[in-house]
């Protein structure tokens, strides 16, 4: 599905779209380096830093699945879904550098079926819905081609 309309990211901050390298953004803590995504900006994720500044930081392309499922209901947030819902498969992936889980669509055409834990997969940024005027887009993963 690809047409004229401008396409938009369906959260705005959240991850680049733009360039041959999507990637999600998170946040990193000027003062003792934790990572968080979505990207924090009032507290840090470590119970003992006090930290209140933040920078953006590029996360990890790939990562290894971790648990998915095929999403049968409206995830919660910071889960963004299309609407009307459409059913789709759904995996938990650790990232490769950070350790850490970030959910996500699995890409089109890939089913629940094609993935197992533990393999490897890539980020992709696609078309979640188009509304009269514009295309929305959200990350997915997607295998690694091996
Ligand atoms: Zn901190």
């Amino acid at each position: 599905m690809s047409t004229d309309k401008p396409k938009v990211p369906a959260v705005e901050g959240w991850f680049e779209s733009n360039g041959p390298n999507p990637h999600l953004i998170g946040g990193q803590c000027e003062k003792c380096g934790t990572i968080s995504f979505p990207r924090e900006k009032s507290f840090c994720k470590n119970p003992s830093c006090d930290s209140t500044s933040f920078r953006a930081v590029p996360l990890s392309q790939r990562g290894t699945i971790w648990s998915y499922t095929n999403a049968c209901y409206k995830p919660p947030a910071p889960y963004v879904a299309s609407d009307p819902y459409v059913p789709f498969g759904i995996a938990a992936v650790e990232l490769e550098k950070e350790g850490m889980v970030v959910m996500g669509q699995l890409a089109h055409g890939v089913r629940v079926e094609d993935v197992r834990v533990g393999m490897e997969v890539e980020l992709v940024v696609e078309t979640l819905f188009a509304t009269e005027e514009k295309e929305l887009l959200v990350w997915k993963w997607k295998p690694v081609a091996s």
